[in-house]
């Protein structure tokens, strides 16, 4: 008989740093969290916290992802604020990896086999699959014997039809190069996906939904019959919506001009189009923050306010043509922190939905942080529903289904 899946660690390993979270998938209960910081630089540390705890930091030793993890294992079994015995305890790890391409329609299991298709995904996300995939290997050395599970941000959008993903471009740069729109934060537009479809109370397989991730990075999912048949983001995270430091889609003839004028190479180009662009460029404000931006915007500062709009522009120009693709959402879901938070990211977007028969509740707008609700009136045609992600969750869950085959 299959051992019981009761305990699973979920790792988001990045360049520098290891986000982790425990559950106990009975109940479905997170029973600590945290992250190791500047893995691989002076000053690493880890951040370590119990449910319902505080959150307790402390200077480590972390040359690499291994080191790391030790210390997050240490932590969690630690006799006095420790949430297990000892890792024995542990059965599963679930892995957040950036990129499937077509390679992984769905979640899968880490072994050897799977490892060495994933290295060869490496070129569709150099900076986040090596850190990504070094995070699985040395789970697979700690943890010998307990299955690793790895999550796709790709993976929800690969049902995608041919008209939705490919480029209007030589079909050759797709045949030898990959050259196609894969979609990311797919876990997040998952989670969403299944809780929208239990909140309309509707079979998954007969939901249509306009799913919209507004964070730092955004992207949105056109959901027909429970199955993503476009979104926002491309190749690479870089397209779609206006974002905190990505500017999201522009004439690709704009880079070009950019590139020549300044004398930028690919690599400068990327760092523009990806770290220097967006809210931040827009107004100032570092990283694109949303709620420094509403904050200026509140004062009168126009390149705030413009930039706003923009923002609610062209998040309504998806949600409609989104809208006609699915034939008719059932709801429109707002997640992520903008969408769970941001009264003022949202009212930006829900106001230019007239059209669809959509109005702002604005009070229930105002009083919605953070937990589920509706933000459209109650003679809306279409809800606007605020659900709060949870990825972790989601990885956590995928890691027990695909184990248990
Ligand atoms: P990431 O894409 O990095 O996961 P998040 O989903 O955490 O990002 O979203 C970060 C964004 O959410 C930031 O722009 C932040 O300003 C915004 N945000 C978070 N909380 C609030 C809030 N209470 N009001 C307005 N914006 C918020």
């Amino acid at each position: 008989m299959k051992k019981e899946i009761r305990k699973v660690l979920v790792v988001n390993a990045g360049s520098s740093s290891l986000k982790y979270m425990l559950f106990d998938m009975k109940g479905e209960q997170m029973l600590c969290k945290g992250l190791v910081e500047r893995i691989g630089i002076p000053g690493s540390r880890l951040v370590y916290q119990k449910a319902g705890g505080e959150k307790m930091p402390k200077e480590i030793k972390a040359p690499n992802h291994a080191e790391a993890l030790k210390a997050v294992v240490a932590a969690v079994s630690d006799p006095v604020n420790g949430v297990i015995k000892s890792l024995k305890e542990i059965d599963a790890i679930g892995h957040r990896i950036l990129h499937g391409a077509e390679v992984f329609k769905d979640s899968a299991v880490m072994d050897a086999k799977n490892l060495a298709k994933c290295e060869k995904l490496v070129k569709f996300g150099p900076l986040h699959m090596p850190p990504n995939l070094g995070g699985v290997k040395a789970c697979r050395k700690i943890f010998p014997g307990v299955p690793n599970v790895g999550v796709f941000d790709t993976a929800f959008h690969q049902t995608m039809p041919d008209c939705a993903a490919l480029y209007a471009i030589a079909p050759e740069f797709y045949r030898k190069m990959g050259i196609r729109k894969y979609g990311f934060h797919g876990t997040s537009h998952k989670f969403v996906t299944l809780a929208a479809a239990k909140w309309l109370k509707k079979p998954l397989k007969k939901v249509n939904l306009v799913t919209c991730h507004l964070g730092n990075g955004s992207s949105m999912a056109a959901v027909k019959n429970g199955e993503v048949i476009d979104t926002t983001m491309g190749l690479t995270p870089l397209a779609g919506l206006v974002m905190g430091t990505r500017c999201g889609d522009i004439d690709a003839a704009a880079v070009l001009a950019i590139m020549k004028e300044k004398k930028l190479s690919p690599d400068e180009m990327d760092t523009l189009l990806n770290k220097k662009s967006g809210f931040q460029a827009l107004t100032g404000c570092e990283g694109g923050d949303c709620r420094d931006m509403c904050a200026k915007a509140d004062k009168g500062d126009i390149a705030s306010i413009t930039a706003l709009e923009m923002f609610g522009h062209r998040c309504a120009l998806y949600v409609g043509g989104y809208n006609t693709l699915i034939g008719g959402a059932d709801a429109i879901v707002m997640t992520g922190g903008i969408g769970e938070n941001s009264s003022e990211g949202r009212a930006q977007i829900v106001k230019r939905l007239g059209a669809l028969g959509i109005k702002l509740d604005k009070a229930a707008n105002a009083r919605l942080h953070g937990t589920l609700g509706v933000i459209s009136t109650k003679d809306s045609k279409i809800p606007v529903v605020v659900i709060p992600t949870n990825e972790e969750l989601m990885i956590a869950r995928d890691t027990v289904r695909v184990l248990k085959g």
